[in-house]
């Protein structure tokens, strides 16, 4: 037998003495697993799947995706709980996870109805942002994922494993002026639950008010759970519109919690994965360059409702489209002056074109 065949002997050996205590602890459910963010390494060993090539996060090239018309607002029912409906709200070690009722579903935007589970978030450190997903290299300082499975699978656990078993709802998180309330609901309680295993009822409230409210604009892809196993079956959607928070109540999120070594729980995200060939795409249009510089400090863009405007730098995108407009409006005004020149008239004012390019930048902007 040769080196490479004995390799892939071992290997098979070791995905079967695996085998019987994978499912014993679920990843993304609640409960304590082996894994460790130090530890990344050596994910793919323990779990096939985390050294394959449909892998999350990734990076999302604005630049590269690709724009489907098609692909319609995700539509959200279910989501809003009555205070009487009691959650649970676990550290597992790894993040905070807010266990859902089933009647939360995704009814619109994906070709197939989604339960939800549970959401989680990811965070950095008070010295760096934590959110899983990149947009054109930028990470942003959390994230929040909802977990779905198909409603035509039986359970959560039955579906991971099948192509079309998961969807999960991601947004990023920054720092703006005012308290989320939403978020409160959420991080007023994590003092409770410190410890890993800990765990503590929360009333229910609007989870629909933990995404952005703009549900029309994302990016899709085909990828994976981003912790171990790292199963294949994961149809993403990250929004383009991000959430804001406060700065107390980031650092709640950062602080707070800790995980089974009793150091503090930072840093819970993976790095980026190569997409292999894999499109993304855009439910709207991205021809803008990528912006190189992402709001760390807020331009002022941020609503009332705790969301920014988009992912997009606000002044990047001005520069461009005034740019864009100069040279329009330049070009517009030497043709004008070239014709009426050959014609033997006399010049007039040349800014009329100016308005149909108004319009289009209001539609960029979007
Ligand atoms: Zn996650």
């Amino acid at each position: 037998m040769n080196r490479a065949a004995m390799r892939v002997c071992l290997l098979l050996l070791a995905a079967l003495s695996r085998a019987g205590s994978d499912h014993s602890q679920e990843q993304e459910g609640p409960g304590h697993s082996h894994w460790s963010y130090e530890d990344q390494e050596h994910w793919g060993t323990d779990h096939l799947d985390c050294a394959g090539n449909r892998q999350s996060p990734i990076n999302v090239d604005t630049a590269k995706t690709i724009f489907s018309p098609q692909l319609r607002p995700i539509q959200l029912s279910g989501y809003s709980l009555p205070a009487s409906e009691k959650l649970r709200l676990i550290n597992n070690g790894h993040t905070v996870l807010l266990m859902l009722p089933e009647s939360l579903a995704i009814t619109g935007g994906y070709a197939q109805q989604y339960r939800a589970v549970q959401l989680h978030l990811h965070w950095g450190s008070p010295s760096g942002p934590g959110s899983e997903h990149t947009v054109n290299g930028h990470r942003f300082a959390a994230e929040i994922h909802v977990v779905h499975y198909n409603t035509k699978y039986n359970s959560f656990d039955e579906a991971k494993v099948q192509p079309d078993g998961l969807a999960v709802l991601g947004a990023f998180l920054e720092v703006g002026s005012r308290e989320n309330p939403y978020y409160q609901e959420i991080l007023q309680h994590l003092y409770k639950i410190q410890r890993e295993g800990e765990e503590v009822l929360v009333s229910g409230f609007n989870i629909a008010g933990l995404l952005p409210a703009n549900l029309k604009l994302y990016f899709h892809y085909n990828g994976s759970l981003t912790t171990p196993p790292c199963s294949q079956t994961v149809k993403w959607t990250i929004f383009n519109q991000t959430m804001l928070i406060s700065h107390y109540q980031m650092s709640m999120l950062v602080m707070s919690l800790r995980n089974d070594d009793g150091k503090p729980l930072q840093n819970n995200y993976r790095p980026v994965k190569d997409l292999h060939g894999r499109r993304v795409l855009a439910s709207f249009q991205t021809t803008l360059p990528s912006a190189k510089h992402l709001p760390a400090d807020s331009d002022g863009s941020e609503a009332a409702d705790g969301h920014s405007s988009s992912s997009f730098h606000a002044g990047d995108v001005l520069a461009i489209l005034f740019g864009v407009l100069f040279a329009i409006t330049a070009l517009a005004f030497l043709l004008y002056i070239y014709k009426h020149r050959n014609q033997n008239t006399r010049l007039d004012s040349p800014t009329k074109s100016k308005v149909i390019y108004t319009a289009a930048a209001t539609e960029n902007t979007a």
